[in-house]
């Protein structure tokens, strides 16, 4: 069976990392022009790094919650995507081996030109001066407001062949990632995990609640369906 799991920051809030919408979320009383975008980074810098370096300090110390690793269970029967709107590396730490980082990698820093030119972090801050094998400035390996979307058809492709969807923590306003629920057509179960919603998606079933009371459930259902 072919499972696609598609991933906000929900997923990790109980891994103690915020959401950026909702109550306690990053951007309550911040502009998301101020911090990520990349008129952002060429008007101050030195804010845009020490918000993604104070991130990645949070990821760095988080761990992978009862449904990341849930997701990764699911693994041994079954063929399993994870297209993730997340910058940190939870569903990877927690097993999974197939993770699409469609809003990139905050855990990588990348050329400021040259957005193929990448180096590992790990735990490290990235401070302004750190310079790219090409010389210009380092910078977060993450997609700002602005910039393209990473393995958008890779993404459909998975959501139009998947035989069971699953969506968990977000928010659905952020495009073009809202919309590609709406491309899984093949799947006899659709369902979408989260504590609120402004309104269901049609053809979907809501578990209204937390990812790590419901995902658990979920994916011991699908590991015995054959
Ligand atoms: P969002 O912040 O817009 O929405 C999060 C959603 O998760 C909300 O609907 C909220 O109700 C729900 N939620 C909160 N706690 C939950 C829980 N315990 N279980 C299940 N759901 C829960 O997040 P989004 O839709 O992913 O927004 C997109 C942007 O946020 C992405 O670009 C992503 O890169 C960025 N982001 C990532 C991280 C991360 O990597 N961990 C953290 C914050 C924001």
């Amino acid at each position: 069976m072919k499972i696609t799991v598609l991933t906000g920051a929900g997923i990790s809030a109980e891994s103690g990392l915020p959401t950026f919408r909702g109550a306690g979320g990053l951007w309550n009383g911040i502009r998301a022009e101020t911090l990520a975008t990349p008129e952002a980074f060429a008007e101050d810098p030195h804010r845009v790094l020490a918000f993604y370096n104070f991130r990645r300090g949070m990821v760095c110390k988080a761990e992978p919650n009862a449904a990341h690793i849930a997701i990764a269970a699911v693994e041994g029967p079954h063929q399993v995507t994870v297209i993730t709107q997340n910058v940190d590396n939870l569903h990877e730490r927690a097993g999974s081996s197939k993770v699409l980082h469609v809003h990139g990698d905050i855990m990588t820093a990348r050329s400021s030109h040259d957005p193929s030119l990448k180096v590992a972090m790990d735990d490290r801050d990235i401070e302004w001066g750190d310079l790219a094998p090409d010389g210009s400035q380092l910078r977060p390996d993450v997609v700002w407001f602005g910039e393209a979307v990473r393995h958008i058809d890779d993404s459909l492709q998975h959501i139009r062949d998947a035989d069971r969807f699953l969506v968990i923590g977000t928010s659905l306003q952020v495009w073009p990632v809202a919309d590609w629920i709406h491309h899984a057509t093949n799947a006899s179960a659709r369902i979408i995990i989260a504590p609120d919603l402004n309104q269901c998606p049609p053809g979907f079933e809501w578990l209204q609640g937390k990812a790590c009371d419901h995902v658990p459930r979920v994916a011991e259902r699908w590991t015995r369906a054959s």
